[in-house]
């Protein structure tokens, strides 16, 4: 029986989704002005083994993500670089996958943008005013917060208390200083949208609101994203949903701890590599997703370039022991049923327990010892032969959801494989013209980023540097 930590009700509780079966699933998504921040790859991680052991488990899963294309730092970014706003987040969104892919996350079923939803978003707005839960003020729309009587709900915050430390906003147009804005009247020569109650744009909090329930219903099971959406961002989107359509929003409210760069020495030492990007240039992304995957979703995880070099040697642990283990028994897998039930059992006993995948992974590591035990001996019997079987199985079915044995060295090995072969064909040419110069600076450069470049005697041949 999964159990979830659920935020709203501070308690394990069992995940009994709203229809059998099915798991829908809704996580916020990235400001699309920038590569993303090395902090942000944990929600998207995180997320990605929850939808994945969902689907372990025999969920059918429907995964929402929001791409926000339109914001302050989407219009600024656009100035910055003298392109248009849409031009900023077609850039970044690319970059984005590119990243992400790299993470091996699994895509979303959906990636709405937030201004392909403007008309869903002007419809929640009418509802809220309406309802009198919303009003407009000079051409702007907001929430009006003492009218939600249950505000406060998801951060434990108490509505006085919040007001207490409120400092009055005078001239905002606000009825209330906590109140939030859900449409924007538009300033000078920024991006805008017709509305009713002229030309605008929407908040942030809103397009989450109106696009999980676009995708996933008025009732959905779990939303994700980082403690530090808990509040203001998540409790408004309650707001905004439930007063719209007058029932619960979510079921199951999942919070990720964060990634914590705050030491300032750690800070220091880190130089630059504070995008996702960057830190991909030095480590491989399944070395990133080990770091996230050996602490427990909800704890706080101390970021250093030792401990990913830590997870980068995890990583060449399992590979190493996946491949030799299926080498010893020349790929045939049959059999070792009971140890690989077993093994499941204990694995689903850790993960069940509110996605703790540091005991899950433990679990794989426990069997990856049991493997090296058996590949260290010459000869298998049968019985050690059929535990083999049973642990390269476990190991290699877990990794569905894990997904941190290294795929990339194999030939032909996804998009990276078929890049490398372009480079190495490219470097071919570039030697045949004898031009030394292009050729080692190819290979100087891939070195740069840990892939070697050997020319032997069956030709040129690549690796990732250990
Ligand atoms: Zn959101």
């Amino acid at each position: 029986m999964l159990k979830i930590f659920n935020t709203l009700t501070k308690k394990k509780e069992e995940f009994i989704p709203v229809e059998e079966g099915k798991a829908k699933i809704y996580v916020c998504g990235p400001t699309v002005y920038n590569f993303f921040h090395i902090g942000n790859a944990r929600p998207f991680i995180t997320y990605d083994i929850v939808r994945k052991y969902l689907e372990f488990l025999g969920y059918d899963v429907t995964y929402v993500m929001n791409l926000t294309d339109i914001d302050d730092k989407i219009i600024n970014r656009a100035i910055e670089e003298k392109i248009s706003t849409e031009e900023v987040a077609e850039k970044y969104t690319a970059e984005f996958f590119k990243d992400i892919d790299e993470l091996r996350i699994k895509r979303a079923d959906v990636y709405p943008k937030a201004t392909d939803h403007i008309k869903e978003m002007i419809q929640m707005v009418e509802t809220l005013i309406e309802k009198g839960f919303a009003y407009e003020s000079k051409g702007d729309v907001y929430f009006n917060i003492p009218q939600n009587k249950e505000y406060g709900k998801l951060s434990g915050k108490i509505l006085e208390e919040l007001q207490a430390s409120e400092r009055t906003a005078t001239g905002s147009g606000k009825k209330n200083d906590l109140d939030f804005t859900l449409w924007k009247s538009a300033k000078p020569n920024e991006p805008a949208w017709e509305s009713p109650w002229g030309k605008g744009r929407p908040g942030w909090h809103l397009e989450c609101s109106a696009m999980s329930t676009k995708y996933l219903g008025e009732t959905f099971d779990i939303h994700g994203g980082g403690t530090d959406l808990v509040f203001p961002h998540h409790e408004n989107e309650i707001a905004q949903s439930e007063c719209t359509f007058g029932k619960q929003f979510v079921n199951y409210w999942m919070h990720n701890g964060m990634l914590n760069l705050n030491d300032e020495k750690m800070s220091k030492s880190l130089g630059n590599f504070f995008t996702t990007r960057e830190v991909l240039g030095k480590f491989l992304g399944e070395s990133v997703r080990m770091l996230m995957i050996q602490k427990h979703y909800r704890s706080p995880i101390a970021y250093s370039f030792e401990r990913l070099e830590e997870a980068q040697s995890s990583v060449e642990r399992i590979t190493s022991t996946y491949k030799r283990g299926l080498e010893k028994l020349n790929g045939n897998l049959e059999g070792g049923d009971e140890v690989f039930a077993q093994r499941i059992e204990q694995f689903k006993e850790g993960m069940n327990d509110d996605f703790n995948t540091a005991k899950g992974m433990s679990i794989v590591f426990e069997a990856v010892k049991e493997v090296n035990i058996l590949l260290s001996k010459l000869n298998l019997n049968e019985t050690e032969k059929n535990i083999l079987v049973g642990e390269i199985k476990f190991i290699e079915k877990t990794d569905k959801i894990f997904d941190v044995i290294l795929k990339k060295e194999e030939e032909g090995g996804g998009k990276f494989g078929e890049v490398m072969k372009i480079l190495i064909k490219l470097r071919k040419k570039l030697r045949a013209k004898k031009d030394w110069e292009l050729s080692d600076y190819l290979r100087d450069e891939l070195e740069k980023i840990n892939i070697l470049i050997q020319d032997t005697p069956n030709g040129t041949k690549w690796d990732i540097k250990k």
